[in-house]
């Protein structure tokens, strides 16, 4: 789906007009003429209001163009496990399990590897070896990556 096609099917499914969706997101109708004809796309700003307005990602409002995975667990996302800020906005770089209320619940990645392995790992996806993914992926995801750097250089 693309841009287009998502903002109307979003607008229907709420029972607005192009006009009452103007007026919420603080453009003219003609804007939203434009957005749904594929002439324009909304701007960086808009597409947050929109997001909050129809309670999706912003992924979502541009036709899913990326695979979105948890930059601290690696879970791939949808609209259902993106984290939320605390004033009820989507935060794409996470899932909800990872950032809740405006915090990080894994400080430390061998405890999350730990995590992980336990309640992933089975018969087709042994513990070692799911252990052995985590220890090679986890630590070249942004929240990680940002961390290693903030603390590398008191080692
Ligand atoms: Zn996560």
């Amino acid at each position: 789906m693309q841009t287009k096609d998502v903002i109307i099917k979003m607008r229907t499914q709420k029972g607005m007009t192009q006009e009452e969706l103007a007026k919420k997101v603080f453009v003219t109708r003609q804007a939203v003429s434009r957005w749904e004809s594929g002439e324009t796309t909304p701007n960086t700003e808009t597409l947050k209001l929109l997001s909050n307005l129809f309670d999706v990602s912003i992924n979502t409002l541009l036709g899913s163009p990326y695979k979105l995975i948890c930059q601290c667990c690696g879970m791939p996302l949808d609209d259902t496990s993106i984290s939320r800020e605390p004033d009820g906005s989507f935060n794409e770089e996470y899932c909800k399990w990872c950032y809740t209320d405006g915090k990080f619940i894994y400080t430390n990645l061998g405890q999350l590897v730990d995590f992980l392995t336990e309640h992933t790992s089975n018969e087709q996806w042994p513990a070692d070896k799911a252990r052995a993914f985590y220890e090679k992926e986890l630590p070249g995801l942004n929240y990680w990556k940002k961390k290693e750097s903030a603390s590398g250089r008191r080692n």
